[in-house]
């Protein structure tokens, strides 16, 4: 089989919404409007979608690897809802100060979605909104899109990433991918 384009997401501030605290139990985990839903349109589409998502909130102590699991199986039963589902979810619960490969900006969490789901990186999207998520699609070959949910407003103001396209929300990004 050839390899598949997809649409690779950041969680926090793109699928659901975002929280300074960090999202610590499943009570947390809002999704935002249209999230699931576009999920569910990628999917009917064709599209790969994967999930990759900086948690370094276990790390840091601030929950554990099986609550960031459990988050995750409440994820994929809301997914199942919509009739959907996604390819993968890859976490990096390392600290910032770990200096491991997965967290982004770093490239690895795509790299090993890529190797493992057979993802063509050169036709896939990376969705995100802080700038870590941008740096880490183009580290992969991916096309980096930032959305202004979460702290997307923010790192569309810092100006730091003038070629990068821009959509409201996983939903709007969606909407124009299929149209
Ligand atoms: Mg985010
Ligand atoms: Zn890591």
């Amino acid at each position: 089989m050839l390899p598949r384009p997809a649409v690779i997401l950041d969680r926090d501030g793109v699928i659901n919404r975002d929280s300074e605290l960090f999202i610590r139990s499943v009570d947390e985990f809002v999704p935002l409007p249209g999230s699931l839903e576009a999920i569910a349109q990628l999917k009917q589409a064709g599209w790969a979608v994967v999930v990759c998502t900086n948690q370094s909130g276990v790390g840091r102590g601030l929950y554990t690897k099986a609550t960031l699991d459990e988050i995750h199986a409440h994820l994929r039963a809301l997914l199942a809802e919509h009739g959907t589902s996604v390819d993968g979810i890859y976490a990096c619960p390392h600290r910032p100060d770990a200096g491991c490969s997965c967290r982004k900006p770093k490239p690895g969490m795509l790299l090993r979605a890529a190797t493992e789901l057979d993802l063509d990186l050169g036709a896939s999207y990376m969705l995100g909104d802080a700038p870590r998520d941008l740096e880490a699609g183009r580290a992969a070959g991916a096309q980096p899109v930032l959305v202004l949910t979460g702290k997307g407003e923010q790192t569309l103001a810092n100006g730091d990433f003038p070629d990068v396209p821009v959509f409201d929300s996983l939903q709007a990004f969606t909407d124009s991918l299929l149209a």
